[in-house]
């Protein structure tokens, strides 16, 4: 394997390979501390946080509806849409001998993807098409859909969730002929802003063999037609 899929343990220096299998440059920025509390103690202080924000713009918490959101929110953030950032939570990927000797690409197609702006805190919502050619090694479907979840539930952008992606496939299923293409809507870009529903970005990670025309439009056939 090449440089870019080695495997050490830190992710907040830019100059390092991560605990992700992923190179730095793909890397989720984070704080050295990330994990020095708990997921408890994180819960409590985003719930004050939150109630806070609520409080300055003028939000009155003693109504019913409110009350409960300052926790509904913390919650939602450690064990739902951030999960993502705890490497204690990246699926395992359970892999199996290519005994039936398939050679040809394998495409896990309209693969939800639920994201998070990081510039905006709000969602990026779509599909993802992630393909790859055995190289002896062969992955549990569902485990595909797994990881892509995993990297979306993070502050992202599209670019760098798709680089992360497509690099940790590399790395589990020891391959560089990788392929991932990411469509989403970004509501920071549909809701405000310029207010566009309409338009939708796409990204693509090709490796390997999946550089070659003729694999890039043999898989676009599989996943456009
Ligand atoms: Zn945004």
């Amino acid at each position: 394997m090449k440089d870019i899929h080695q495997a050490i343990d830190c992710c907040s220096d830019d100059t390092t390979i991560t605990g992700e299998g992923i190179v730095a440059d793909y890397a989720t920025s984070m704080r050295e501390d990330a994990f020095a509390v708990s997921n408890e103690e994180k819960k409590v202080r985003i719930a004050l946080l939150f109630k806070e924000i609520m409080e300055v713009i003028g939000l009155d918490l003693s109504d019913d509806s409110l009350r409960g959101t300052p926790e509904r929110v913390a919650k939602m953030y450690i064990e739902e849409i951030f999960s993502g950032l705890d490497p204690a939570n990246k699926p395992a990927s359970t892999l199996f001998s290519n005994t039936y000797a398939y050679n040809q690409m394998l495409i896990e197609k309209n693969i939800t993807l639920y994201s998070y702006c990081e510039h905006h805190f709000v969602p990026i919502m779509g599909r993802v098409h992630v393909a790859y050619i055995s190289s002896g090694k062969v992955i549990g479907l569902s485990k595909l859909n797994r990881i892509v979840q995993y990297f979306g539930r993070r502050p992202q952008v599209q670019e760098r969730l798709t680089n992360q992606i497509g690099a940790e496939l590399s790395a589990v299923l020891d391959t560089d002929d990788v392929a991932v293409i990411v469509e989403a809507k970004h509501l920071c870009v549909c809701s405000r802003g310029v207010a566009d529903d309409a338009s939708s970005t796409t990204t693509v990670y090709y490796g390997g063999r999946f550089r070659a025309a003729d694999k890039i439009a043999e898989l676009h056939n599989y996943v456009f037609r």
